[in-house]
Protein backbone atom coordinates (compact mmCIF):
# COMPACT_ATOMS: atom_id res chain seq x y z
CA UNK A 1 0.00 0.00 0.00
CA UNK A 2 1.16 3.65 -0.83
CA UNK A 3 -0.44 6.54 0.21
CA UNK A 4 0.22 8.91 -2.91
CA UNK A 5 -2.04 11.86 -3.01
CA UNK A 6 -3.84 12.53 -6.07
CA UNK A 7 -6.45 15.03 -6.91
CA UNK A 8 -9.32 12.54 -8.22
CA UNK A 9 -9.01 12.68 -12.17
CA UNK A 10 -12.84 12.65 -12.14
CA UNK A 11 -14.46 15.69 -10.28
CA UNK A 12 -10.63 17.32 -10.29
CA UNK A 13 -11.92 18.75 -6.76
CA UNK A 14 -11.15 16.16 -4.17
CA UNK A 15 -7.86 15.18 -2.71
CA UNK A 16 -7.58 11.04 -2.57
CA UNK A 17 -5.11 8.17 -2.18
CA UNK A 18 -4.39 7.20 -5.59
CA UNK A 19 -4.72 3.69 -4.71
CA UNK A 20 -8.49 4.69 -4.64
CA UNK A 21 -8.54 5.64 -7.78
CA UNK A 22 -11.68 8.15 -7.92
CA UNK A 23 -13.22 9.87 -4.42
CA UNK A 24 -16.51 8.37 -3.19
CA UNK A 25 -18.45 11.15 -4.16
CA UNK A 26 -17.55 10.09 -7.71
CA UNK A 27 -17.90 6.20 -6.51
CA UNK A 28 -21.24 6.78 -5.24
CA UNK A 29 -22.39 7.91 -8.41
CA UNK A 30 -21.47 4.48 -9.89
CA UNK A 31 -24.12 1.68 -10.50
CA UNK A 32 -24.01 -1.69 -8.43
CA UNK A 33 -22.19 -3.17 -10.99
CA UNK A 34 -19.53 -0.75 -11.84
CA UNK A 35 -18.86 -0.69 -7.62
CA UNK A 36 -18.24 -4.18 -7.85
CA UNK A 37 -15.71 -3.72 -11.12
CA UNK A 38 -14.18 -0.89 -8.70
CA UNK A 39 -13.65 -2.67 -5.79
CA UNK A 40 -11.59 -5.27 -8.48
CA UNK A 41 -9.11 -2.53 -9.86
CA UNK A 42 -8.63 -1.28 -5.83
CA UNK A 43 -7.37 -4.62 -5.05
CA UNK A 44 -5.66 -5.23 -8.52
CA UNK A 45 -4.07 -1.87 -7.53
CA UNK A 46 -5.35 -0.48 -10.78
CA UNK A 47 -7.80 1.86 -10.12
CA UNK A 48 -5.74 4.66 -11.25
CA UNK A 49 -5.17 3.66 -14.51
CA UNK A 50 -8.73 3.00 -14.74
CA UNK A 51 -10.11 6.12 -14.05
CA UNK A 52 -7.91 7.50 -16.66
CA UNK A 53 -9.53 5.05 -19.21
CA UNK A 54 -13.11 5.34 -18.88
CA UNK A 55 -12.23 9.53 -18.51
CA UNK A 56 -10.76 8.83 -22.05
CA UNK A 57 -13.76 6.47 -22.86
CA UNK A 58 -16.23 9.01 -22.11
CA UNK A 59 -14.41 11.85 -24.17
CA UNK A 60 -14.58 9.35 -26.90
CA UNK A 61 -18.26 8.87 -26.93
CA UNK A 62 -19.16 12.62 -26.57
CA UNK A 63 -16.81 13.42 -29.14
CA UNK A 64 -18.55 10.67 -31.34
CA UNK A 65 -22.01 13.13 -30.54
CA UNK A 66 -20.25 16.05 -31.26
CA UNK A 67 -20.72 18.21 -34.76
CA UNK A 68 -17.27 18.23 -36.23
CA UNK A 69 -16.84 14.44 -34.83
CA UNK A 70 -14.65 13.05 -37.93
CA UNK A 71 -11.79 14.83 -36.96
CA UNK A 72 -11.66 14.59 -33.34
CA UNK A 73 -12.43 10.97 -33.91
CA UNK A 74 -9.66 10.62 -36.69
CA UNK A 75 -7.55 12.68 -33.32
CA UNK A 76 -8.32 9.74 -31.30
CA UNK A 77 -7.77 6.69 -33.27
CA UNK A 78 -3.84 8.55 -34.00
CA UNK A 79 -3.73 8.86 -30.28
CA UNK A 80 -4.84 5.81 -29.18
CA UNK A 81 -2.54 3.65 -31.34
CA UNK A 82 0.77 6.04 -30.77
CA UNK A 83 -0.08 5.64 -27.18
CA UNK A 84 -0.28 1.73 -26.95
CA UNK A 85 3.01 2.34 -28.99
CA UNK A 86 4.82 3.88 -26.70
CA UNK A 87 4.10 1.52 -24.20
CA UNK A 88 4.95 -1.28 -26.13
CA UNK A 89 8.16 0.34 -26.23
CA UNK A 90 8.68 0.12 -22.74
CA UNK A 91 9.25 -3.78 -23.62
CA UNK A 92 12.74 -5.10 -24.03
CA UNK A 93 13.19 -6.32 -27.84
CA UNK A 94 14.50 -10.03 -26.19
CA UNK A 95 10.63 -10.34 -25.05
CA UNK A 96 10.05 -10.79 -28.90
CA UNK A 97 12.77 -13.07 -29.42
CA UNK A 98 13.70 -14.53 -32.36
CA UNK A 99 12.11 -11.62 -34.02
CA UNK A 100 15.12 -9.32 -34.67
CA UNK A 101 15.59 -5.70 -33.33
CA UNK A 102 15.47 -4.53 -36.91
CA UNK A 103 12.46 -6.40 -37.60
CA UNK A 104 10.78 -4.88 -34.40
CA UNK A 105 12.09 -1.11 -35.33
CA UNK A 106 10.42 -1.74 -39.10
CA UNK A 107 7.19 -2.76 -37.54
CA UNK A 108 6.60 -0.16 -34.90
CA UNK A 109 7.99 2.10 -37.55
CA UNK A 110 5.09 0.84 -40.16
CA UNK A 111 2.68 1.13 -37.05
CA UNK A 112 3.17 4.70 -36.88
CA UNK A 113 3.09 5.62 -40.47
CA UNK A 114 -0.13 3.70 -40.35
CA UNK A 115 -1.58 5.51 -37.68
CA UNK A 116 -1.04 9.27 -39.60
CA UNK A 117 -2.27 7.02 -42.69
CA UNK A 118 0.87 6.83 -44.85
CA UNK A 119 0.51 3.49 -44.88
CA UNK A 120 -2.34 1.04 -45.72
CA UNK A 121 -3.44 -1.64 -42.78
CA UNK A 122 -3.14 -4.24 -45.46
CA UNK A 123 1.02 -3.54 -45.90
CA UNK A 124 1.19 -3.13 -41.94
CA UNK A 125 -0.98 -6.93 -41.87
CA UNK A 126 1.17 -8.40 -44.11
CA UNK A 127 3.91 -8.17 -42.55
CA UNK A 128 2.50 -8.70 -38.89
CA UNK A 129 1.26 -12.14 -39.77
CA UNK A 130 5.04 -12.81 -41.08
CA UNK A 131 6.34 -11.79 -37.59
CA UNK A 132 3.69 -13.19 -35.50
CA UNK A 133 4.45 -16.85 -37.18
CA UNK A 134 8.20 -16.69 -35.87
CA UNK A 135 6.93 -16.59 -32.12
CA UNK A 136 5.91 -19.19 -30.25
CA UNK A 137 5.83 -19.57 -26.34
CA UNK A 138 3.63 -21.96 -23.79
CA UNK A 139 3.38 -18.43 -21.26
CA UNK A 140 0.12 -17.53 -21.29
CA UNK A 141 1.36 -14.16 -20.25
CA UNK A 142 3.74 -13.70 -23.41
CA UNK A 143 0.91 -15.12 -25.51
CA UNK A 144 -1.59 -12.62 -24.27
CA UNK A 145 1.00 -10.11 -24.68
CA UNK A 146 1.99 -11.26 -28.03
CA UNK A 147 -1.65 -10.73 -29.42
CA UNK A 148 -1.68 -7.77 -28.49
CA UNK A 149 1.25 -6.23 -29.98
CA UNK A 150 0.20 -7.56 -33.33
CA UNK A 151 -3.66 -6.37 -33.01
CA UNK A 152 -3.63 -3.06 -30.89
CA UNK A 153 -3.35 -0.64 -33.86
CA UNK A 154 -6.52 -2.06 -35.64
CA UNK A 155 -8.96 0.53 -37.19
CA UNK A 156 -12.18 2.04 -35.12
CA UNK A 157 -14.49 -0.21 -37.42
CA UNK A 158 -12.89 -3.81 -36.12
CA UNK A 159 -12.00 -2.29 -32.75
CA UNK A 160 -14.57 -4.56 -30.98
CA UNK A 161 -14.17 -2.72 -27.58
CA UNK A 162 -15.44 0.54 -25.64
CA UNK A 163 -11.98 2.76 -25.59
CA UNK A 164 -12.02 1.65 -21.54
CA UNK A 165 -12.25 -1.83 -22.43
CA UNK A 166 -9.54 -1.40 -24.98
CA UNK A 167 -7.13 0.16 -22.40
CA UNK A 168 -8.33 -2.36 -19.56
CA UNK A 169 -6.99 -5.52 -22.24
CA UNK A 170 -4.05 -3.83 -22.96
CA UNK A 171 -2.31 -2.54 -19.71
CA UNK A 172 -3.96 -5.57 -18.28
CA UNK A 173 -1.32 -7.91 -20.48
CA UNK A 174 1.34 -5.02 -19.78
CA UNK A 175 1.48 -4.23 -16.40
CA UNK A 176 3.52 -7.80 -15.89
CA UNK A 177 5.93 -6.33 -17.52
CA UNK A 178 5.83 -2.51 -16.93
CA UNK A 179 4.62 -0.33 -14.01
CA UNK A 180 1.31 0.52 -13.53
CA UNK A 181 2.83 4.27 -12.80
CA UNK A 182 4.41 4.29 -16.50
CA UNK A 183 1.25 3.18 -17.86
CA UNK A 184 -0.29 5.79 -16.68
CA UNK A 185 2.24 8.56 -17.51
CA UNK A 186 1.91 7.62 -21.42
CA UNK A 187 -1.52 7.77 -20.72
CA UNK A 188 -1.20 11.26 -19.49
CA UNK A 189 1.08 12.12 -21.85
CA UNK A 190 -1.30 11.12 -25.26
CA UNK A 191 -4.33 12.32 -23.80
CA UNK A 192 -3.17 16.00 -21.91
CA UNK A 193 -6.11 17.85 -22.17
CA UNK A 194 -8.23 14.41 -21.03
CA UNK A 195 -6.14 13.99 -18.81
CA UNK A 196 -6.17 17.55 -16.97
CA UNK A 197 -9.87 17.97 -17.21
CA UNK A 198 -12.47 16.87 -15.25
CA UNK A 199 -14.37 13.39 -16.80
CA UNK A 200 -17.23 14.71 -19.11
CA UNK A 201 -20.71 13.81 -18.09
CA UNK A 202 -22.45 12.08 -20.44
CA UNK A 203 -26.60 12.30 -20.70
ZN1 LIG B 1 -14.29 12.77 -7.59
Amino acid sequence: MTDKQILCPWCMQIKIISEKGICSKCYNHLDSLEQKNWHNYQTSNYAELMALAIKIDTAFQFSEKSSDSESVLKQFHQSRIRCVLEMFKQLNNTTFKPITSEELEQYKHLIKEYSEQTRTDEELNQFSIVLRQKLSTNNPQLQNIYTTFFSFWCGEEILDWSYFQYFEIITGNLKFLIPIEKLIEIMQKHFPVISSNPIKQLN
